[in-house]
């Protein structure tokens, strides 16, 4: 962990774009409500070869334009063509976006070709030749291992691979095993990766939700947790307070291990973000 100690650390966000109007007046509640953590950049999900891409360029658009935060557009090539990258990356350089968070995304059902772009290094090194500086680039990284990595040496080689394309930092997949992040630092110093990675950190706002995205995901929600949430049958309230608590532990944990910040999958919502961010010291 000591490289990672050199980085100041700081907040980030993260929503989704919302499918309706009557979300997106929410949205702007809870950017407002969030305001006060002074996050470095809101980055904003992008479904791939889904239909709610243009739901993220207007999220995007909002967040660059009315308030005074970096928009952070997610971008996934997995289907993409040259041509709508491309057309993208042109609007978001006009709205003088400064970040783009460039990922694979998992091909929709059905879809069998991933097209020309097939890994995320591809995105990162196609951004980097046709945009040079313009954008820092965010990619994703996986403590516990992405699903689709034969093992975890593996999953460090391709990472790596992503990264020398020319990637600035990297945001993880959620956990909540303190020690999964930690030896996946080691391991990234050990294999000469050397750039921000900065822990992804999922509130528990819904038992049901939370075990469903994370067997999708392959997050691990540990069985200690689980059976705990799990007790918590109809009391939402005590479910949101010890979540909270969890949560606050964790972030902490990572903060005191020199994390080079925290990355709040928010989930569009703003009071478990803010309650878990009031409990934090950075160091
Ligand atoms: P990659 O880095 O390309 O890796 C995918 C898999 O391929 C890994 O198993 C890797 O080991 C392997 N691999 C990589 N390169 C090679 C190679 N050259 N040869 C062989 N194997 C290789 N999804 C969305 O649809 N929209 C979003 O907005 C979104 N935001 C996300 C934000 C974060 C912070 C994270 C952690 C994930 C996000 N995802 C999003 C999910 C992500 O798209 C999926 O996890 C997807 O399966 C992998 O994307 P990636 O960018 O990590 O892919």
């Amino acid at each position: 962990m000591k490289s990672q100690i050199k980085y100041e650390q700081k907040f980030s966000l993260e929503f989704f774009p919302p499918r309706t109007d009557k979300g997106m007046e929410k949205l702007k509640t809870v950017i407002q409500d969030l305001s006060p953590l002074n996050p470095e950049y809101m980055s904003v999900t992008y479904g791939a070869g889904g239909t709610t891409q243009a739901k993220t360029l207007e999220t995007v658009s909002y967040i660059q334009q009315h308030s005074p935060f970096d928009a952070a557009p997610h971008l996934t090539c997995i289907g993409a063509t040259e041509e709508s990258l491309t057309e993208l990356l042109d609007t978001y350089e006009a709205l003088g976006v400064k970040r783009i968070v460039a990922l694979r995304g998992d091909l929709p059902s059905g879809m069998m070709d991933p097209g020309e772009f097939k890994f995320a290094s591809d995105l990162v090194k196609y951004i980097k030749d046709t945009r040079g500086d313009t954008f820092k680039i965010e990619v994703a990284a996986y403590p516990e291992t992405h699903p689709q990595a034969r093992n975890c040496n593996v999953g460090i080689k391709w990472f790596k691979h992503k990264v020398d394309q020319g990637a600035d930092a990297a945001i993880t997949q959620y956990f909540y095993n303190v020690d999964s992040y930690l030896y996946f630092i080691d391991n990234c110093e050990r294999n000469g990766i050397d750039l921000p990675i900065i822990p992804g950190v999922m509130p528990i706002l819904n038992y049901d939700n939370l075990i469903r995205f994370s067997e999708a995901c392959g997050a691990e929600v540990p069985r200690w947790l689980k059976c705990r949430l799990e007790s918590f049958d109809d009391d939402q309230a005590g479910l949101l307070a010890f979540g909270e608590d969890v949560v606050s532990e964790l972030s902490q944990k990572l903060l005191d291990a020199g994390a080079p910040g925290i990355h709040f999958y928010s989930m569009n919502q703003a009071e478990a973000t803010l309650n878990i961010a009031k409990n934090l010291t950075f160091k």
